[in-house]
Parts: C-alpha cells; sequence; structure tokens
C-alpha cells in the first residue's frame, strides 16, 4: 500500500508563507473587499486571509470582528452544539514537547480503560445529557485501527435511561488508508487530526525524528488519506503557541483550500487549541498567542473558511469562550473531564497526572446550557446531518447557501427540549422552554412550523429522536 494518498503535495511552504506575513502591509480598502467577499460565503485565499490578519489599527480590526459575528449568525444562526470528549487511553510512542502523554515522561500515570470502565465512563456522560462524543487516544499498538472501531461500536452500544450517544467523533494519530477504512466501518462521525504547527522547523524541533509522529509530511497527507478510505467528515486544527500565530492561520486556510480543490470537500470542522500548561512541560513562551490577537485569529478563520463549523475546547477560560461564541465558535465541550476515568469518578477526585494538560473552563454541563440560554444562544444536542448522509460534498451544498438553517434550527430546538425534559434543573428547563417558544415563531414556513410543533409535542409523550 502507498504511504501517502494519491498525488500528494506539501502544501505548505515555510519561506513563502514567512514572506507573504512580511510583504502584506494594513490597507484598510484591500481588507474592506475581503470582508465584502467573504460575507458572500466565499472562502478566501492565503494571499486574503494574510490581508485581515495585517489589520492592526483598533477600528479596522473592529470591522472585522463584526463582519465575522453578522457571518456567524447567516450561516450557524444561534446555535452552539454541544459536545465532550472522552479519553481512552494515554500510552504513547511519541515524544511531542508540549504533551504530558509523551513517552519520555515517566511521572504520567498510563492507563487504558478496560470495557467496564468505558461504559461506566459513557453512562456518567449519557447521565448529564450527552449525545456528541470525541474520543481521544495516544499514539501507540495498543489503539490499533481494530481497537478504536471496537470501542466506537461500544459507545454506541451503551444505554442508560433515555441516554445514548448518537455521534462519536475521533482524535487520533493518522493512519494508513486501510486502517481510516476499518475505523469508519464503525460509524465515525469527524476524524480530527491536528497538525500542530504546519512550520516545518519547529515541527522538527517539537516531534522528534526517530518517532512516528515525527513525520511532518506522513501528518499532513493524514486527512487525504482517510478521504481516500471514504471519510468525508474531517476535522482539522494547529496547536497555537508553538510557532508565529499568523503562520498557522493562513496554514490552516491553505489546508482547507487543498482539501476543497482535491476533494471538493472542505473541513467540517477547524480547531484552534492553545498551548495549556501540563505537568512535565516546559515551553518557550516566545509564541504564546495573547487574548487580543487569539480573538481577532478567531474572526479572521470564521471569515477565511466560512462554511466550516469551529471548535473551542475548555481549554480556554469561560471568559474567552463566551466572547468567542459571537463571532465564530459553533462548537464547545461542556462538563468536560480529560482525566482517564474522571467522569465516572466525579470532578473532586481527579489527580492530574493522567491528565494531557490543564483545563481552564471547569463549568458543568447544566451551568453551560443554563448560562448558554440566558445570553440568547440555542444550545444543540444535534446528531443528524450524518445520520442521514449528509456529510461530505452533500454537507457542502446545504452549508454554503445556507441551507442548514432549515435542518439545524428545527434539530437544535428538538435536541434541546430532549435535554430540557431529561437532565436539566427547573430553573434550566423553565428559561429553555420559553426559548423554544421565541424560536418556534421565527420560523416563518408556518408548515415547517407545524412540523416541528407536533415532534416536540411527541416529546412530552415519552417519544426521542425525532430528528430531521
Ligand atoms: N495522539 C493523537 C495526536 O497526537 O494526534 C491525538 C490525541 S492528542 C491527545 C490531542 C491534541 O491535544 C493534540 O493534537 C494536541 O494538539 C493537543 N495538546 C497536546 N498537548 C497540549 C497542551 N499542553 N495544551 C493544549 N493542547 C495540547
Ligand atoms: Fe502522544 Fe498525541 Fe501527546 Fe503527541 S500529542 S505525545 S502523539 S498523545
Amino acid at each position: 500500500m502507498e504511504k501517502y494518498s494519491r498525488g500528494h503535495s506539501d502544501f505548505i511552504n515555510d519561506a513563502d508563507l514567512d514572506a507573504l506575513i512580511l510583504k502584506t502591509k494594513e490597507d484598510k480598502l484591500r481588507i474592506r473587499d475581503v470582508l465584502s467577499k467573504s460575507m458572500s460565503k466565499v472562502a478566501l485565499s492565503a494571499e486574503e486571509c494574510a490581508a485581515l490578519i495585517a489589520a492592526e489599527d483598533e477600528d479596522t480590526v473592529e470591522e472585522i470582528k463584526e463582519a465575522a459575528r453578522k457571518l456567524k449568525k447567516e450561516v450557524y444562526g444561534n446555535r452552539i452544539v454541544i459536545f465532550a470528549p472522552l479519553y481512552i487511553g494515554n500510552h504513547c510512542i511519541n515524544d511531542c514537547e508540549y504533551c504530558a502523554f509523551r513517552k519520555s515522561l515517566r511521572t504520567t500515570v498510563r492507563k487504558t480503560l478496560t470495557e467496564n470502565e468505558l461504559v461506566s465512563e459513557v453512562k456518567a456522560l449519557e447521565n448529564v445529557g450527552h449525545k456528541r462524543l470525541i474520543l481521544v487516544f495516544g499514539e501507540h499498538p495498543d489503539y490499533s485501527p481494530g481497537f478504536i472501531a471496537d470501542t466506537v461500536r461500544k459507545v454506541y452500544s451503551v444505554k442508560s435511561g433515555h441516554g445514548e450517544i448518537r455521534r462519536v467523533n475521533i482524535n487520533a494519530a493518522p493512519m494508513d488508508v486501510e486502517g481510516f477504512r476499518i475505523v469508519k466501518d464503525s460509524g465515525i462521525g469527524t476524524y480530527q487530526i491536528f497538525q500542530e504547527t504546519y512550520h516545518h522547523k519547529t515541527y522538527e524541533k517539537m516531534h522528534p525524528k526517530n518517532t512516528c509522529k515525527g513525520d511532518y509530511l506522513y501528518r499532513q497527507d493524514g486527512l487525504s488519506r482517510a478521504f481516500e478510505a471514504g471519510c468525508d467528515d474531517m476535522g482539522i486544527g494547529a496547536l497555537f503557541g508553538l510557532y508565529d500565530w499568523r503562520f498557522e492561520a493562513i496554514a490552516l486556510v491553505k489546508h482547507s483550500l487543498y482539501l476543497q480543490e482535491r476533494y471538493g470537500v472542505g473541513p467540517h470542522t477547524i480547531s484552534f487549541p492553545r498551548i495549556r500548561p501540563a505537568h512535565g512541560v516546559e515551553l518557550d513562551s516566545r509564541y504564546f498567542v495573547s487574548d487580543k490577537d487569539f480573538v481577532k485569529l478567531i474572526a479572521i478563520l470564521r471569515l477565511s473558511v466560512p462554511y466550516t463549523g469551529m471548535i473551542l475546547t475548555a481549554r480556554e477560560s469561560a471568559k474567552i469562550r463566551n466572547e468567542a461564541l459571537g463571532f465564530g465558535v459553533s462548537q464547545i465541550d461542556a462538563g468536560s473531564c480529560i482525566e482517564l476515568g474522571g467522569y465516572a469518578k466525579g470532578k473532586e477526585k481527579n489527580e492530574g497526572n493522567k491528565e494531557q494538560f490543564s483545563l481552564s473552563d471547569t463549568r458543568s454541563m447544566e451551568e453551560i446550557v443554563n448560562e448558554l440560554i440566558q445570553t440568547g444562544y440555542l444550545p444543540s444536542f444535534c446528531t443528524s446531518c450524518y445520520r442521514l448522509g449528509r456529510t461530505g460534498k452533500v454537507f457542502m451544498e446545504y452549508a454554503i447557501p445556507g441551507f442548514i438553517g432549515d435542518f439545524c434550527t428545527p434539530n437544535a430546538l428538538l435536541t434541546l427540549k430532549e435535554y430540557l425534559l431529561d437532565y436539566a434543573s427547573e430553573e434550566t428547563k423553565g428559561k429553555g422552554l420559553d426559548l423554544i417558544n421565541n424560536e418556534m415563531q421565527k420560523i416563518s414556513d408556518l408548515s415547517r412550523r407545524k412540523i416541528v410543533n407536533e415532534k416536540l409535542k411527541a416529546l412530552d409523550d415519552d417519544q426521542r429522536d425525532m430528528l430531521f
């Protein structure tokens, strides 16, 4: 079997990207042109993204943020999709400088969930209302494609009352095409691979050559191989703080364009985690991204890849997450615990040396849902698109012209009501039901509204999973 996908080429040239950043000067007129292109929901080029990045003047940056806010409203409305990470095992044969799971760190307590522990973790997640998980794995021969696929099947099979997991995403090492096929057959949603840094030199520094992850190109090509194996739902990302954020932002745009041009499908999601403190990890802070730049970066990514979901995890504080929701972010995790076996144990009992890094936003699911509703967002537990085959090219067709609102808002209302009936406190339930009533009035197509209303009523009669 070929190591790389057919015709793969490295789409990042460090010198060219560094030069692009250097030569692109702030130009207000150009920025306005780029913003209007973006508002017509067309993906931006690397040069156009660089033009937005060059904005320094505060008013211009505000214009960019305002445009991102508007675009987000148009494409995604006020929905915020909720998920949780579930760490399956932290054995790892790699030695990434920034990660507490790296093999040379002897103080990390190594663990892979047993089948019983896996069931307990999934039940604990279902019992607070989760429907959508991302399973996270270190890279290790124990975590073969077959093992990952079996884990996914097991997760889908666990039920607790009305609780069930309806979508399982994966964050794991890149595989060969056959490996991706095996995992795909277990019914996964998104396969997420972060390049960490697209800058070759920095990549080399962070990932020793003699480790699997030391092969930059193999990782960069990972999602292309996934596509060849039939996975058309891909998540890209970079770990911000390893190299210049401007370089990484443009590289993410280039990766999106590369996938879109080659396969007709861009990434389903983009992640932009910032480095977090982790036990046994000491990093050079030279490239750490300030809050101010981070918010600007999120707005620019929103505008550059308008059709793509943007994920901001609990690595970030509640304050930054709340701010970022306004102009770009469409998916957040809630009530997260990244210690292996931590959900079933409960927050207080966790120790810290089984964690990959420390989390900043430690609010519970109930608190997050309550706050989202309070601030006018519509928490969504929807998993419909991929279950009804609206992925890849089909998803792009829905997303780009904005048709997605026809499906997403009704599904958000239905899944929120399920959550409110089954898991919420009385206070959250009251607020949430009011929100659902208000949102129903906004559905202008009356026959659509009638059908949604009938499905909402069926939930009161104990029916569940009334998806569109
Ligand atoms: N082992 C697989 C890999 O490396 O692709 C997947 C799982 S890894 C546990 C998930 C992601 O966590 C990594 O891709 C990296 O971006 C992120 N990560 C690692 N260390 C981190 C840290 N100290 N702070 C924030 N994110 C970190
Ligand atoms: Fe292993 Fe992934 Fe951590 Fe690297 S980032 S040490 S590959 S778990």
